[in-house]
């Protein structure tokens, strides 16, 4: 279906044909075609992810796992399906270690609940670090409250690394969780987050990893990985939105207790005591968003369909044009340097306020996000309060990288 021959050809991906599998791609804004830079913000979705969800609720709708009927027991079948293709994306040993859940920020707080129930007490601590979403900092804030525990933060460096150094030192006896973000939102960078579980492994500690912003520029193994728990959210990755998934070792998800009560996670119910479903189905109480679950099967049979080495090659074919374009401009700085990066363009211009140059770039038909992009404690490092940020997909052109140069140098001349 797509040519994925000769991954050193920007063609190998064969990137008009893969515009037109975006209808959203294909309008005009303000009269001119539409630059969407926002993907790290959410992802547009593939014709068939679209065509599915239609065909899902105009053919098969019906709720999973409780009827005997054609209806029920087919759309089971599809659930179940997805779990595996989810599954086998991860490389995750068995298939009850993939939760479905409403998406990264829902996983995490499973993780901080219920492992935070089953295994913190007073006085330890949980380790972050400085470059997280606020969705891998509150839950553990709110957790730390619940059982008067400690949470650690490592720092970066101005180029938006980790101090690993600063890790190995604040990993201690007290430490009970690592939780770290693999590819920052803000800054592009991509954290060795193997070489993380490693150190933290050699103490006997578990590490989360918020995959949000790296399960969709290549493929992720999470046995190599070595992670206990790997979360993302389905939007990030051409899926639907209102979908997302956990993963956890077995060994962790049989001990921690469930999330929330309801229908399908139990064994059974009686007034006096309950008893709970197994894995996976112990932490997916109440109706799954089935459609959506499905939608994410789909857009993952997309993904690996172009291949996931074709989508990071060309990504960094745009992440260094960009990179070199950008950096070309006088007066622009960029923030998030590091060696290890994806296509992510975090700056701001001149002393002009970001808010100011994403509503001119609006008005051009460039979509970008301004703002903190919910990473606050990371930009009190740089002493600004947000920036401008344009993050690309592999449905994203070296032509509209060119665009947004001239935009910016038009910007500029109108501020002088
Ligand atoms: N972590 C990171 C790094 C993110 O970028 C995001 C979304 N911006 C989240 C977590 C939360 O994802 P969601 O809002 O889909 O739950």
């Amino acid at each position: 279906m797509y040519e994925t021959k000769n991954t050193h050809k920007i063609s190998a991906l064969n990137v008009t044909k893969i515009r037109n599998d975006f209808p959203v791609l294909n309008q005009e804004v303000y009269g001119k075609a539409l630059i969407y830079f926002d993907n790290a913000a959410t992802t547009q979705k593939p014709r068939v992810v679209i065509d599915i969800i239609n065909k899902l609720y105009s053919e098969h709708n019906s709720n999973v796992h409780r009827g005997v009927h054609y209806l029920s027991e087919q759309i089971t079948k599809m659930y179940e399906s997805a779990r595996k293709k989810v599954q086998d994306y991860l490389n995750a040993r068995y298939n009850h270690e993939i939760i479905f859940t409403s998406g990264a920020t829902d996983s995490i707080n499973i993780v901080a609940y219920s492992f935070g129930e089953a295994y913190v007490k007073k006085n330890d601590e949980i380790i972050i670090s400085e470059m997280e979403h606020h969705s891998n900092i509150v839950p553990w804030q709110m957790m730390c409250k619940r059982k008067g525990a400690k949470l650690k933060v490592i720092s970066i460096n101005n180029k938006g690394e980790l101090l690993l150094d600063e890790y190995k030192k604040i990993i201690n006896s007290r430490t009970k969780l690592v939780a770290i973000v693999h590819v920052s939102n803000s800054l592009g960078t991509i954290n060795p987050v193997k070489e993380i579980v490693a150190i933290a492994h050699k103490n006997n500690i578990p590490v989360l990893i918020d995959g949000a912003q790296a399960i969709q520029h290549g493929s992720i193994d999470v046995q190599d990985i070595d992670c206990d728990f790997y979360v993302f959210s389905g939007h990030k990755i051409y899926g639907p939105t209102g979908v997302g998934v956990l993963y956890g070792k077995e060994r962790w998800l049989q001990e921690m207790p469930p999330y929330q009560g309801g229908g399908d996670m139990i064994e059974r119910v009686r007034f006096e005591r309950t008893t709970y479903d197994e894995l996976p189905f112990k932490f997916e109480a109440g109706t799954p968003n089935y459609i959506g679950v499905i939608g994410v099967g789909a857009a993952l049979d997309y993904l690996t369909g172009i291949g996931l080495d074709n989508i990071k090659n060309y990504e960094k074919k745009l992440l260094d044009y960009g990179t070199a374009k950008l950096t070309a401009l006088n007066e622009l700085k960029l923030y998030g340097t590091a060696e290890n990066k994806t296509c992510i363009f975090s700056f701001l211009l001149n002393n002009i306020h970001p808010y100011d140059v994403g509503m001119l770039l609006d008005k051009m038909s460039i979509a970008v996000r301004t703002g903190h992009h919910c990473t606050q404690p990371l930009w009190e490092h740089y002493k600004i309060e947000g920036s401008i940020r344009a993050s690309l997909a592999f449905y994203n052109t070296l032509e509209e990288i060119d665009s947004l140069y001239e935009a910016l140098k038009k910007i500029q001349k109108m501020f002088k």
